[in-house]
């Protein structure tokens, strides 16, 4: 089976409670001694076997293979992408079954962060999950006061469009918007702006 490492929690000082992101499920299994097997990071792609455990509540993680990338040595791509890999964790704290979107969106991800910009790829690849689950909001409609907005767009968290004046914060251009929600592309942003879209994506899915 394969899936990505969404986070890792040591117990009881050599075992690791790992929770996994698979094409079908997120899996929440227990790994003895990890301290002593092969490193578990989050973000990593694995291949693994499931043990089943009749008697305790928690399934065993056996036999894991890392899955290298080829950007495992560019630090600051590895970090973003911990970073919104972290995010989808806590977005899908509650989840169990799952569709395979998230799985290959992370695949999609990881087998072209080293040709691109990572914090285009990784805007891009959010605006795209919104859009997967209906919360994309192409609307130039404030969510805050209900009302049109004229000329720049700023934008809340989880990309909510809203006048400047009712969130305190620097717009965006429509066009630009536009092409990123429309077509998924980064293209028009400056890297400032790209920076300022990744933080407003850090503050959660
Ligand atoms: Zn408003």
């Amino acid at each position: 089976m394969r899936g990505f490492v969404l986070n890792t929690v040591r117990v009881r000082d050599e075992d690791l409670i790992v929770r996994i992101l698979t094409s079908k499920e997120v899996l929440t299994l227990y790994r003895f001694y990890g301290a002593r097997h092969s490193y578990i990071n989050v973000g990593y792609h694995i291949d693994f076997i499931v043990e089943e455990t009749p008697k305790a509540t928690i399934k065993r993680l056996r036999n894991v293979t890392q899955l290298p990338y080829d950007f495992m040595f560019d630090l600051q791509k590895m970090l973003d992408f911990k970073s919104f890999v972290t995010l989808l964790n806590n977005h899908l704290r509650d989840v169990s079954k799952i569709d395979g979107f998230y799985y290959n969106l992370l695949k999609e991800i990881s087998e072209k962060i080293s040709k691109r910009d990572s914090k285009r790829l990784l805007v891009e690849s959010y605006v795209k999950l919104l859009e997967k689950e209906g919360r994309l909001h192409k609307e130039n409609t404030c969510f805050l006061c209900d009302t049109e907005i004229e000329g720049k767009a700023a934008l809340a968290r989880a990309f909510l469009p809203a006048h400047e004046k009712c969130i305190m914060s620097e717009g965006f251009e429509r066009e630009k918007l536009d092409l990123l929600f429309n077509e998924k592309k980064t293209l028009l942003f400056d890297d400032f702006e790209i920076n300022r879209l990744w933080k407003i994506i850090n503050l959660g899915f």
